[in-house]
């Protein structure tokens, strides 16, 4: 398996110097030239959540050797995840939630960034890279504080993590800021999660800056979802999930799905994409924006308009304007035309506006206020007793209106991304507790005695740990922030 760049198709590289590389030099993404297809569902049905992974990730990672690629599962997937499954499918009336915040920072970046280290190693490996590696990442909230978890401690490598300074909630922030390990380090941003996506990009894009880092003995990385090593691991679960529907007899063998994905990034979904690419039976993909709705105007009318207010939620990790992974859905729904996506996307980022016309019918895009998302949660609560995010609120929300519009009968799972206790104040608010001048472990404990769920441990943990980072910075400061810290040591 090759991967090539969706804005130069003379790129061709491996596995391992794509997972290195997180994004091609021209600014373009790296794809699969193909998707390997699975022949008989039927195979899978005896396998677990790790055989499914080493079955999935050795085709998409052909370069890195079987051996290491188990070994890398069965040590990203072990008891830092609360539940043996990793992915529990949870029924509750006639949809499935499956539940991807079992892992050590409760939201769904664990799944892909609990393995990324090990691959990242591996690649390292294979290309005889002696230098150290330094991990670039811009978060909206989950991607950094799982990151920082996942790559603290590692030698040869170092973690730099971009938050935007009031686009994360308490807890995400406090996770980030008292993390612990002399390789990691975190800055607030003063903008917002695009300032910070951008920024990043930026970095990678400005090669004189990373001939210097080489010279000093570095080279750059990415944790986001950009890199292919982050896409990958996420198609698993697409897979599992089926598979344990079959196991159930909750469908037939090739029955049809849909997927509800509350979407930020896009990174998420596309996995969902590369499964029915392989060929998963998947009805469709639902694309679930909060008020933040560039993504689901776009599969309304294919124009992509991103010249708007970035608006605060109360579901910060997909407060995004500027959907990254996009770029690779539209670069596979186009057969793989470079000059047109680097057309595209340079009118992106001058006008903040492009139109482009390609079916997109694996799709239905829709989008959930803030008092929809207040409605989800404390309807799921007061009716079936199930607690959700306000992540997970918003996909529920919108397959509400969905089903209500199409009338659509297909078994569904909504993707459930992060624990509600992630989010607190606004989970609590919905269901009806007071949280006006309370603090935030207050509100916390209140959650937990009224849903009768046990805090989970890595909150718990939190409210006794101290701060170690307390570097802030503008955006045109964070290449400056990166030679401060590279220098340090
Ligand atoms: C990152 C994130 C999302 C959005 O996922 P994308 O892959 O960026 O679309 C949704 N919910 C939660 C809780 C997240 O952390």
């Amino acid at each position: 398996m090759k991967y090539t760049s969706t804005r130069d198709k003379s790129v061709s590289i491996s596995a391992s110097e794509a997972i290195i590389q997180g994004i091609s030099k021209e600014g373009g993404l790296f794809v699969p030239k193909y998707f390997p297809k699975i022949k008989e569902l039927v195979d899978l049905i005896d396998m677990n959540y790790e055989e499914i992974a080493v079955f999935i990730m050795s085709q998409f990672f052909s370069d890195i050797p079987l051996e290491k690629i188990k070994e890398s599962v069965y040590k990203a997937y072990d008891d830092k995840f609360k539940s043996s499954l990793i992915t529990p499918l949870v029924k509750v009336d006639d949809v499935f939630f499956l539940e991807l915040y079992h892992g050590p920072t409760l939201a769904f970046k664990d799944i892909a960034l609990s393995i990324l280290p090990y691959l990242l190693k591996e690649s390292i490996k294979i290309n005889q890279i002696t230098k150290d590696v330094v991990i670039l990442t811009a978060t909206s909230g989950d991607t950094g504080k799982a990151a920082l978890e996942a790559f603290a401690h590692i030698d040869g490598i170092k973690i730099i993590v971009f938050f935007p300074k009031d686009g994360v909630s308490q807890v995400q922030k406090l996770q980030m800021i008292t993390q612990e390990g002399h390789n990691t380090c975190v800055i607030s941003i003063n903008g917002n999660f695009d300032d910070a996506q951008s920024g990043v990009k930026e970095i990678f894009n400005d090669l004189e800056f990373i001939d210097e880092l080489f010279k000093n003995d570095y080279v750059l990385s990415s944790a986001n979802s950009i890199n292919i090593g982050r896409l990958v691991p996420q198609v698993v679960y697409y897979f599992n999930s089926y598979v344990t529907l079959l196991k159930n007899g909750d469908i037939n063998i090739d029955e049809k799905v849909n997927f509800v994905v509350p979407t930020g990034n896009f990174g998420n979904i596309l996995a969902g994409y590369y499964a029915k690419e392989m060929g998963l039976p998947i009805n469709k993909l639902i694309c679930a924006s909060n008020d933040n709705n560039v993504l689901s105007d776009f599969l309304d009318t294919g124009v992509y308009d991103k010249n708007r207010e970035l608006i605060l939620s109360t579901s910060p990790s997909m407060d995004i304007l500027i959907s990254s992974n996009l770029e690779r859905l539209l670069f596979h729904k186009s057969q793989g035309d470079d000059k047109l996506l680097a057309d595209k996307m340079n009118q992106l980022s001058e006008r903040g506006v492009y139109e482009i016309d390609l079916s997109l019918n694996d799709f239905y895009g829709s989008y959930a206020s803030e008092e929809e998302v207040s409605l989800s949660i404390n309807s799921l609560f007061q009716n079936n007793d199930y607690l959700v995010d306000p992540h997970t609120a918003v996909a529920h929300r919108v397959y509400t209106k969905y089903k209500d519009l199409t009338k659509d009968k297909t078994k569904t799972i909504i993707v459930s991304t992060a624990s509600p206790f992630k989010f607190g104040p606004k989970v609590a608010s919905s269901i009806g507790l007071n949280v006006k001048d309370k603090d935030e472990f207050t509100i916390l404990k209140n959650l937990s005695q009224l849903s009768k769920i046990d805090l989970p441990a890595p909150i718990k943990d939190l409210e006794n740990k101290d701060i170690k980072h307390f570097n802030s910075c503008n955006k045109q400061e964070m290449k400056e922030m990166v030679e401060l810290f590279l220098r340090r040591d």
